[in-house]
């Protein structure tokens, strides 16, 4: 059925009705009924006037695993629970009913799923009319004294409506009165109960600015769309009720102005709000009984009410309307309860009711494409085609979108969860279609007459007839009253009782007046000609004067009007900028919380590497500490080892000098026995070994003033009282340096060798070392010791102290030379001259300790090498 009406309308240009370029976005409300009962759940709150916030019943959310959040839509207004109908009338359909009036058209719809208060918003209940009933009265509010008669404004069937002539109207009337049965006076006030209160009179508005020039007609129509199918609900059938017949569908027309309109609807004229509101109640009482009859479920359907304003000029009289077809100005005021949103699914339709379902839904999935389309186009500047055509409901608003009035859509929720999925994808669809834009209507040209004109005319019919009431006190009717009047200001006729033909007195006489009448009746003529050119001449050149002064004001309009386009212009620049400038605000917010985590990480890091350092410091200082602590340590034990070194080396040397001293005595003593008699009086031998060596002379030069204390040339034997014995062992090998340099112990035993004797009776001993220094001095030692007595008997000596004293060598230097020679003797036994090395052979190792938790460290370990004995 689509396809053959698009072939029969061939695509035509779009008509260019309006210059007009400024466009405003479907308005779209959202208006929120309450909960069916209190204890259901709840999953809409309204936040602020312009935004509600949806969130997931909790059923859904565990079911989609939290997948679902909380989403907020806003409107252009939001209606929370408490809103009156009045209110809701004051902001959405006020101020489309004043478009109507200033001849422009309207469009509403309420959309929402079944139950979230559509019908409760367009047409409401007694005690709380709907925006339909407010509108209405609104209208015959506003244009109630304008209104023309009945039938002189009459559609054309084409859309389009003609005015007929006072007569024609006139017998139009009194046919229908005839006719009908209908009480044709709807001030008897005669109202249907089930509608009555709908609108309670102190709620009345009026539109502001009502063009009083103009006569005034309203016509209604009422169709439903059901299953893609148009029925007109208004239309008188006669009623079979052995075999209802099914109601006709109608079809979609396009006018010549492009126009949709249903072909053959019927269009009632109303003259008042009771009228108007009777005639759409019988087209509810129509839709209920074919609902029942056919079976068929009311929310499945859209209903459209349609209310057409027909107005037209008074003519120049002001007295009656103009009777010009071009003159008449036709807006209308569509009021459209659309079908329940919902989804097949939710319904538990089978067969023919499903697919029923499955139209409606196609019907408003149809709105929802061209509206996808037309917001595409718009914000993309595409030019898609919209298919308006695929449904019935869109082909038949579609010059609305295209710019032939303002648009406006009431989107219903119930916030009951149950619904909660299904108002989601309402809110999807009622966001997208505020995006939407639609041409401004253009002001109505003005036409040529003067305005005021009601006014004088009825100004003018009340000074008439209350001169005529003064002048001939009351009469029956108008003419009869102003003939008498005229006749009075006649001259007397004279008395004409004719007594014969041939009467010569009363007939001339009488010819006489006559003609004296007819001259003051051609002279009155004369002078109302006269003064009629007059006025109408001055009535003319005011004419002028306002027409000029009103071509004046359109231009100034014009001018208004650009000035208003450029304001637009500016105001659309402001929004775009505020747009940006808060798109960066959001980037600079964004950049500053970044900057700031960068600020924190790096007060964090700086900090740690306070703590590092700190702890290095503390390492450090630590280390230091253990440093100088090992160091004590290691002098410490340098300086033990070394002690404890001398004194084992003399202690050794000593015993060994001791044993030697022994054997040579043995020796000795063998000698003296095996040559007996020979040498009684031989004094004890050193020993073989340093027999060898020749005892030094003392050297006849002087020496070099010795350095170091404690060397004083006095007497070897002495004998100023000491406390303490020394034991003097000056080695024979010694060289006698013959200088002041000797020591002299007072009270000592000299001997060449530690004896045990000597030793047992002192308590000090002494030491003098000789050895060749490297710079070729001779260097001499006094090596002290106390003398301690051991467990076994014996006696040890405990080395204290050494002196240096320096001399140069008297031998010369071959004989150090000798001497270095006899160092390694063929004995292979180290000369006492190298024991000092026990003060420089020390080595040190160093050890590092992995994993030391001191970090690297030393350790030192002093080896003292010990001379072989
Ligand atoms: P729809 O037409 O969307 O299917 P209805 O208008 O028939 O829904 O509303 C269903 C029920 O809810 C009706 O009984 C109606 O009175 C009630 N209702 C709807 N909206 C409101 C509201 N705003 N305030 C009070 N009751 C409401
Ligand atoms: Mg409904």
């Amino acid at each position: 059925m689509i396809r053959q009406a698009k072939g029969k309308t061939p695509r035509r240009p779009p008509p260019k009705k309006t210059s007009n370029n400024q466009k405003d976005p479907v308005g779209v409300y959202c208006r929120v009924r309450p909960l069916g009962a209190d204890d259901e759940e709840c999953c809409i709150e309204v936040i602020s006037n312009t935004t509600i916030q949806l969130h997931a019943p909790d059923g859904l959310k565990a079911n989609r695993n939290g997948e679902y959040k909380e989403t907020q839509y806003s409107f252009k207004k939001v209606f929370g629970i408490k809103t009156t109908q009045k209110e809701l009338f004051e902001d959405v359909a006020k101020p489309l009913v004043e478009d109507l009036i200033h001849c422009k058209n309207g469009l509403l719809f309420t959309y929402g799923v079944t139950g979230s208060g559509k019908t409760h918003t367009m047409t409401g209940s007694p005690g709380q009319g709907g925006l339909l009933p407010r509108s209405l009265d609104m209208i015959f509010n506003s244009i109630g004294p304008y209104q023309a008669k009945r039938y002189v404004f009459k559609p054309d069937d084409k859309n389009g409506m003609e005015v007929q002539n006072q007569v024609d109207a006139l017998l139009d009337r009194q046919k229908r009165d005839s006719q009908s049965a209908v009480p044709k006076t709807p001030n008897t006030r005669r109202i249907d109960p089930e509608f009555a209160d709908m609108i309670s009179p102190e709620d009345a508005c009026r539109a502001d600015g009502v063009d009083e020039d103009s006569s005034y007609s309203v016509f209604v129509s009422y169709i439903e769309i059901y299953n893609n199918y148009i029925y007109d609900l208004l239309e008188e059938t006669p009623f079979d009720p052995i075999k209802p017949k099914p109601p006709q569908s109608k079809i979609l027309r396009e006018d010549q102005n492009h126009n949709m309109y249903v072909a053959g609807c019927t269009e009632v004229e109303v003259k008042s709000t009771e009228e108007a509101f009777e005639v759409f109640w019988r087209g509810q009482k129509k839709r209920r009984i074919a609902n029942t009859q056919l079976n068929r479920e009311s929310s499945r359907s859209h209903s459209v009410f349609i209310v057409k304003l027909a107005q037209a000029p008074l003519d120049a009289d002001g007295d009656n309307v103009l009777q010009d077809k071009n003159q008449v100005n036709v807006s209308q005021l569509c009021l459209v309860d659309l079908a329940g949103s919902e989804r097949t699914s939710r319904t538990r339709a089978e067969g023919s009711r499903l697919r029923e379902a499955g139209n409606i839904n196609q019907s408003l999935m149809t709105l929802r494409t061209c509206i996808e389309v037309l917001r595409e186009n718009q914000m993309c500047g595409t030019n898609k085609m919209v298919p308006y055509r695929d449904s019935k409901v869109t082909h038949l608003f579609k010059n609305y979108f295209d710019g032939e009035g303002k648009v406006r859509m009431v989107v219903c929720v119930n916030p009951k969860a149950d619904d909660y999925e299904e108002t989601l994808l309402v809110m999807r669809f009622a966001e997208m279609t505020q995006e939407v834009e639609v041409a401004r209507p253009v002001d109505r040209p003005i036409c040529g007459y003067t305005a005021g004109r009601r006014q004088r005319n009825q100004a003018f019919k009340d000074e008439l007839t209350r001169r005529l009431e003064e002048r001939g006190g009351p009469v029956d009717g108008e003419f009869p009253t102003v003939l008498n009047q005229l006749l009075q200001s006649f001259p007397p006729l004279p008395p004409c009782e004719v007594s014969g033909p041939n009467d010569d007195v009363t007939l001339p006489r009488l010819i006489e007046a006559l003609e004296k009448r007819h001259r003051v009746r051609q002279m009155m003529i004369e002078e109302y000609n006269k003064t009629a050119n007059m006025l109408k001449s001055v009535l003319q050149e005011q004419d002028s004067n306002i027409l000029s002064k009103e071509n004046f004001i359109h231009e100034q309009r014009g001018k208004l009007g650009e000035k208003d386009k450029m304001i637009q212009n500016q105001k659309n620049e402001i929004d775009r900028l505020e747009k940006k400038s808060k798109m960066l605000e959001y980037k600079i917010d964004i950049l500053q919380k970044t900057t700031n985590i960068y600020e924190e990480d790096k007060r964090s890091l700086q900090h740690e590497l306070e703590s590092r350092e700190q702890r290095l410091q503390r390492e450090m200082s630590e280390k230091r500490r253990m440093e100088s602590r090992m160091q004590g340590i290691v002098t410490d034990a340098k300086l033990k080892w070394e002690k404890e070194c001398e004194r084992r080396v003399n202690a050794k040397q000593l015993e060994m000098q001791n044993k030697l001293w022994v054997k040579d005595e043995k020796l000795k003593q063998l000698k003296a026995i095996v040559t007996e008699g020979k040498t009684e009086n031989r004094q004890p031998q050193r020993p073989s070994r340093e027999k060898d060596k020749v005892p030094p002379k003392r050297s006849a030069s002087p020496s070099p003033v010795p350095t170091g204390p404690a060397v004083r040339p006095l007497h070897r034997r002495s004998h100023s009282a000491g406390g303490e014995r020394w034991v003097d062992h000056t080695p024979s090998t010694n060289v006698d340096l013959d200088t002041v340099l000797q020591p002299n112990i007072p009270n000592a035993i000299k001997v060449n060798a530690p004896n045990e004797k000597a030793l047992s009776k002192c308590d000090k001993y002494v030491l003098t070392h000789q050895e060749v220094a490297s710079d070729g001095e001779i260097q001499t030692k006094l090596i002290k010791g106390e003398v301690f007595r051991t467990r076994g008997g014996g006696q040890a000596v405990q080395f204290t102290d050494i002196e240096t004293l320096k001399q140069e060598n008297p031998v010369v230097a071959s004989s150090s030379r000798k001497r270095r020679s006899s160092e390694s003797g063929p004995d292979g036994e180290p000369m006492e001259g190298d024991w000092t090395d026990v003060e420089t052979r020390c080595s040190v190792a160093l050890e590092m300790r992995a994993g030391s938790n001191l970090g690297p460290g030393y350790q030192h370990h002093g080896y003292t090498k010990r001379r072989k004995p």
